[in-house]
C-alpha cells in the first residue's frame, strides 16, 4: 500500500497569509481541491513538508464578473464555475470545461486553477483559457503579477511561478460580441480519462469577417500549445470551408506528440487535426 509521508498542514485565511507560509519553507505546496497533489504526495511524484490550504482564502474561491471579465478565484471548485450564471451566459464554453473534468465527485474539489498549476500536457480547461486571453494572476515575496496563460506552463508539471508564488485568480477578458469558443477532447472513455488530444478554440466573426481567433492544443507538446499560426490564418477572412481545413493543417503540424500508452503519436497527430476542424466548425459556423 502507498504510504504517504508526513506533512505540516496550514489553512492560509488571506492572500498575505499563504504568501508568509509559503515563504517559510523551500519545498512548501499549495493545495486546493487535491486531486492531483494528494494522489502525487501519495505516489511520491511529489514530496511537501508543508501543505498551504488555499481555499478558506476568500479570493481564491471567488467567481466574480464586471465589464472588463471575470475573475476566476484559483481555488473556486469545478462544480461552481460549471454553475455559475455569469459563466454560463458569458463562457459557455468554460461552463462546459469544468463539467468535464474528472466527474462529480472530483468536480466537487478540483479548481481550474489546480489544473493550471499542475500544468499537465493534458489539462483540459488550459487550452480552452489560452484561446480565451486569459491572464495568471498570481502574489508572492515580491508583490503581485500577471503571466499570459500560453506562458504559464513550461514543462510538464512544471509552472513559471518563482519560489515562494501562487496563482490567485485567473483573468478572462470579455468576449467581444460575436465571439464563440470551444474545448474538444477524444478520451477512449466517456469520462475519467486522460486526454489523447484536446483543441481549445476561441473566435470573433463581425460583419461576416474573422477579427480574432486563437487556438490551443492538449496532450501533443510537453506543455499545453498556443498555435499562434492559426489566428495569422483566419483574421481578416471570411469564414469557409477551405479556410477551416487550412487552419486545421497549422494546427496539426504545430503538433510534437509523443506514443505513449494511451495512443501512438501518429494518431494524436490524426485526432489534432480531426478534433481542430470540428472545434474551428463549431465556433465558425
Ligand atoms: C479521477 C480523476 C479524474 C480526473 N479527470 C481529469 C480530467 O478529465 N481532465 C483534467 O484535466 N484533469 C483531470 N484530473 C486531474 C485533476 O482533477 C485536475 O487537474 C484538477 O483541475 C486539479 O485541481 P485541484 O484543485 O484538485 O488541484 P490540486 O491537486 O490542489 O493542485 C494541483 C497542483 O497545482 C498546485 N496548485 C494548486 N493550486 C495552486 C495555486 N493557487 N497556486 C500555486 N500552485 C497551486 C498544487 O501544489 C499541485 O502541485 C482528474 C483527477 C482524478 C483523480
Amino acid at each position: 500500500m502507498l504510504q504517504m509521508k508526513p506533512f505540516e498542514y496550514i489553512a492560509a485565511s488571506s492572500v498575505d497569509d499563504a504568501v508568509r507560509a509559503l515563504g517559510s519553507r523551500a519545498d512548501a505546496r499549495v493545495l486546493a481541491g487535491g486531486t492531483d497533489l494528494i494522489v502525487q504526495l501519495k505516489s511520491g511524484r511529489r514530496e511537501a513538508e508543508l501543505v498551504v490550504d488555499v481555499k478558506r482564502i476568500p479570493e481564491l474561491t471567488a467567481i466574480a464578473m464586471d465589464a472588463d471579465g471575470l475573475r476566476l478565484g484559483a481555488a473556486a471548485a469545478c462544480i461552481h464555475i460549471a454553475a455559475n450564471r455569469d459563466v454560463r451566459t458569458h463562457y459557455p464554453a468554460l461552463a462546459e470545461v469544468a463539467a468535464l473534468i474528472g466527474g462529480t465527485a472530483i468536480q466537487g474539489r478540483a479548481s481550474i486553477g489546480g489544473n493550471l498549476c499542475n500544468a499537465a500536457p493534458s489539462a483540459d480547461a488550459v487550452p480552452l483559457l489560452i484561446a480565451l486571453s486569459a491572464r495568471a494572476r498570481v502574489a508572492g515575496p515580491d508583490g503581485r503579477r500577471e503571466i499570459a496563460v500560453e506562458d504559464f506552463c513550461i514543462a510538464p508539471g512544471k509552472n513559471a511561478l518563482a519560489p515562494g508564488e501562487f496563482l490567485v485568480d485567473v483573468f478572462i477578458p470579455k468576449p467581444a460580441s460575436g465571439t464563440r469558443a470551444k474545448y474538444l477532447r477524444f478520451i477512449p472513455r466517456n469520462e475519467m480519462d486522460i486526454a489523447v488530444a484536446g483543441v481549445g478554440v476561441a473566435a470573433t466573426v463581425v460583419d461576416g469577417k474573422i477579427t480574432m481567433a486563437r487556438l490551443a492544443l492538449a496532450s501533443v507538446a510537453p506543455t499545453p500549445l498556443f498555435v499562434r499560426e492559426v489566428g495569422g490564418a483566419l483574421e481578416g477572412q471570411a469564414p469557409s470551408a477551405a479556410l477551416i481545413e487550412q487552419a486545421a493543417a497549422l494546427a496539426q503540424a504545430a503538433a510534437r506528440p509523443i506514443s505513449d500508452m494511451r495512443a501512438p503519436a501518429d494518431y494524436r497527430r490524426h485526432i489534432c487535426g480531426v478534433l481542430s476542424r470540428r472545434a474551428l466548425s463549431a465556433v465558425l459556423g
